[in-house]
This record gives C-alpha cells, structure tokens and sequence, in this order.
C-alpha cells in the first residue's frame, strides 16, 4: 500500500483542513481529537508520509524517530498528564485492519485527564 496523500491528517499538515493545535516542531504536530474518547484525547503524528507504525519503524531516518517519541513527551507535559506533570496517560496506536486504523498516517493517541480503564474492549 502506498501512502494516500488526500487522507484527512494529511490534509490537516498541509493547513487545509483546520485542527485544535497543541505543539508542532519540525518532526510533529499534536492536536486534540475531533471525537475525543477521554477528558483529555490528543493525537501527535509524525510529519512525513508513514502510514503506520511499521511503516515508520522500517522507513523513518533515526532523527524523525526520537522527533516523534520526543514529541509525545512534549505534548504529555503540555497537557499536564505526564509522570512529572500529571497522573500519567495511555498511549496507543491503532496499526491496519486488525488494529481499527481508520486513518492512513501514522498517529499516537494519548488518553488521559481521568483513570483510562481497561486495556482493550
Ligand atoms: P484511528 O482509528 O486510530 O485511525 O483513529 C483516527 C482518529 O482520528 C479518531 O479518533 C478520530 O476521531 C480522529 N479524527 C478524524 N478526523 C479528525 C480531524 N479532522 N481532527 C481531529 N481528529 C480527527
């Protein structure tokens, strides 16, 4: 599968589509989820075209990696869930069809704000 440049986050880096903005540098953007499933649900995304978390793990330079976990940590302090910060969060990522990825660029979610629950439904 190759990378789908009209998928939505896609649209959202290029500044067509508009988003709730929390931190962008030059490997993220993080913003609030549009249908937000706890207190606090952020998504961070790296800014190349992955499609998914293998797809980073095997295509992404070693900068864009720790750009991308450096990135979350950015994002978990400035919403205030982080381990310094807050009372931590959960992070997930959602990879093809038997993980329910819906959109076709790789994101992190991070839920937080209140107790998270159970680890899978
Ligand atoms: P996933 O199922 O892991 O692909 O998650 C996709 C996420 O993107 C869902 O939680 C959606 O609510 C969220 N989403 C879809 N469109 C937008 C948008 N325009 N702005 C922010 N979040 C979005």
């Amino acid at each position: 599968m190759s990378y789908d440049d009209e998928n939505i986050f896609a649209k959202i880096l290029r500044g067509e589509i508009p988003c709730k903005k929390i931190y962008e540098d030059d490997y993220v953007l993080s913003f609030h989820d549009i249908n937000p499933q706890k207190k606090i649900h952020a998504l961070v995304i790296p800014k190349g075209k992955f499609i998914d978390l293998d797809d980073f793990s095997i295509n992404a330079s070693s900068e864009e990696i720790v750009g991308l976990l450096k990135g979350i940590n950015i994002v978990a302090k400035k919403l205030g869930i982080s381990v310094d910060t807050g009372k931590g969060y959960r992070a997930l990522v959602n990879i093809n069809e038997h993980g329910g990825q819906e959109v076709p660029h790789l994101h992190f979610h991070l839920f937080g704000g209140e107790r998270v629950g159970r680890m899978v439904e």
